[in-house]
Order: structure tokens, then sequence, then C-alpha cells
């Protein structure tokens, strides 16, 4: 690689939010001291497309996820999606379906997307978006996913947010928040408003799972008139 390709190269991953990036040495001495190291893919290509990012995904080992997950979560819905939802990460029955948002909190998102844009009088199902995550492998026991794996396989999504480019991307909750936006503000605070992820608009509520557990109707009140807005400014 020579110097305009590299310098080409870091300025791709910090224009998707990449503070750091590590290098794999070819000293194997200096390998062994810096741990983990973590190979990054080259740029995306120009006519990058979902299948091709899901072939460079192949059965990734690129961060400790990979370790008790049984399948790679890779996103579902419309390729040509106006609308975007991203999540944190696959659960239970994500991992095991391999498909994003199949379980309860899936159930409530489906419910909330089909019965809002109904009730709008806006001609759209949840087929006709597409959801994927910020990791695509299960944290184990449902973690929140930690900064280092999100870094890593952020850049999928950062990927799969390129070659979709909708007209908007709506961030499920913290991770998917902290992902686009790289912030340290909490949801609380930004939810409900436009930010935006590379030109982008984002809109940010709370993750689906926030509002099955929480005996709290303000939230979903919240969550509901963030839907709405979202819709109306997408499909209007
Ligand atoms: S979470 Fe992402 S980076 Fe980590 S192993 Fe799974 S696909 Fe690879």
């Amino acid at each position: 690689m020579d110097k305009n390709q590299i310098r080409e190269y870091l300025e791709y991953y910090r224009d998707l939010g990449f503070d750091v990036i590590y290098r794999r040495s070819t000293r194997a001495d200096y390998a062994a001291a810096v741990s983990p190291m973590v190979e990054l893919p080259g740029l995306a290509p120009d006519n990058d497309s979902l299948a091709a990012i899901r072939n460079d995904i192949g059965d990734c080992r690129r961060c400790r996820l990979c370790e008790e997950r049984k399948n790679i979560v890779f996103g579902s819905g419309n390729e040509e999606a106006r609308l975007v939802f991203v999540g944190e990460g696959p659960g239970a029955d994500e991992d095991e379906e391999g498909l994003p948002f199949v379980g309860r909190a899936g159930q409530l998102l489906t419910q909330m997307i089909d019965n809002t844009a109904s009730k709008e009088g806006i001609p759209i199902k949840r087929k006709d978006v597409y959801i994927c995550n910020v990791v695509k492998c299960r944290p184990p026991g449902n973690r929140t996913p930690q900064p280092d794996e999100m870094e890593i396989c952020g850049q999928f999504l950062f990927r799969q947010l390129t070659v979709i480019r909708p007209k908007a991307i709506c961030a499920l909750g913290a991770t998917a928040m902290k992902a686009l936006l790289n912030t340290r503000d909490g949801i609380t605070k930004l939810r409900g408003q436009w930010h935006k992820w590379n030109g982008i608009p984002v809109m940010i509520t709370y993750h689906p799972s926030y509002l099955l557990r929480q005996y709290n109707q303000q939230a979903k009140r919240e969550a509901w008139e963030d839907l709405k807005t979202l819709l109306h400014f997408v499909y209007d």
C-alpha cells in the first residue's frame, strides 16, 4: 500500500467515525506484545453491495463475540428501503434464527411500525424497511457490546448504511445512538430529535426491549411520537 492509499484508508475510517485504527504488524514479537490485534478490511469497493458485505463478513472471527454465537445476524428487510432501523445486537431468538428482531422486542417493533403507519395513513409495513444491528453476533447473556466490538463490527454497519443510503435512519437505543453519533450524551437527552450520520438524518428513540422492561408509559408514548415523526418525514 503506498502513502496515498494509506491516507485514503485512514480518512475513510475517520469519516466513518473510527478514532483508532489498529495495524497488523509483520513483526511476530510486536504482534505478540499487542493484543488483541484487529485486522480491518480494505476500503469498501466503489460498487459495494449488501451481498459483498455479507461475503466479507464470512465466518467472522474479528472480535470475541464470535465465540458463543450460533448465527451471524446480518440484517433483513427491503434492501432498497427508505428507512433503516439500527438496534444493538442479536438476542437469543435472533441468534437462533439468524434474523434481527424476531423475539419479543422484535414483535413489539413490528407492531410499532405497522400500527403507527396504519394509523397515520402511511402505506408501509415492517417488510418495507431494513433492520440490522451494530454488532452481528449475540453478546453473551445479552450484555451491552463493548466499545472495541462496536468499533470492529460497526464497519459492516457503516457499509450497509452507505450502500442502502436511506432517507433516514432510526437508532434504537443507546448503543446504536453511540455507534452512529459518537456521543456521550444520554438517550433521554437526544431522543426525539434529528441528528445526522454522514449526511443522513438520524432519529434516536428507545430500544423496544427497554419499552418491554419498563412499566413506563411515558417512554412508550415518547417512542410512538418519535416513530410518527420519523414515518412522516420519510414517507410523506
Ligand atoms: S460481532 Fe461482528 S466483528 Fe464480531 S465476530 Fe461477529 S460479525 Fe465479526
